[in-house]
């Protein structure tokens, strides 16, 4: 197979890949196919939706307060702009903009943003957002990383790891 951007032969691998392009740059995907061409390195995903909700999933379930990128994450996963998405957390869009370029929300915007996206998106278990959110308390630390290790079927399990800001 061929790039169709930069006309070099793919070379498919299996092998870690950092999720940046997810816009989250504490994402990690283990053990997955990869294609190495001369645009860099991309993932082989046939259900990238499905990925995208499930690092959704992850982070509103992560065991420390959400940072900006994830809160962009969030929204745009949603397929909401600021403005919509602002208007159902109730507060203006300038307060999000300002959370997203990573202002802390607080404790109670943090859970409401969590409970949004997981409106917004049929989450089955909001109740797992709670359990999540009380280890969230004992963790003052944003910067957490978020792994996404293929399981059995076509699904994920996550697994959250402070993150080395030096890499
Ligand atoms: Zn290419």
């Amino acid at each position: 197979m061929k790039c169709n951007a930069c006309e070099q032969i793919y070379v498919e691998s299996t092998g870690d890949y950092h999720f940046k392009s997810s816009g989250l740059d504490n994402a990690y995907i283990e053990d997955v196919r990869l294609i190495k061409c001369g645009c860099g390195v991309g993932l082989k995903i046939k259900a990238m939706g499905s990925v995208l909700d499930q690092l959704g999933n992850a982070v509103i379930n992560k065991p420390g307060p959400l940072s900006g990128q994830e809160i962009r994450y969030l929204r745009k996963n949603a397929g909401l702009s600021a403005r919509e998405f602002a208007r159902l957390l109730e507060v203006n869009h300038t307060t999000l903009s300002k959370w997203e370029n990573g202002r802390a929300p607080g404790r109670a915007s943090d859970l409401l943003i969590r409970f949004v996206y997981a409106a917004w998106k049929e989450y089955q278990h909001p109740k797992r957002i709670f359990d999540s959110f009380k280890q969230a308390r004992k963790q003052k630390k944003r910067n957490i990383g978020i792994k996404l290790i293929p399981a059995a079927g076509e699904g994920f399990e996550v697994e959250y790891a402070a993150v080395d800001n030096h890499e």
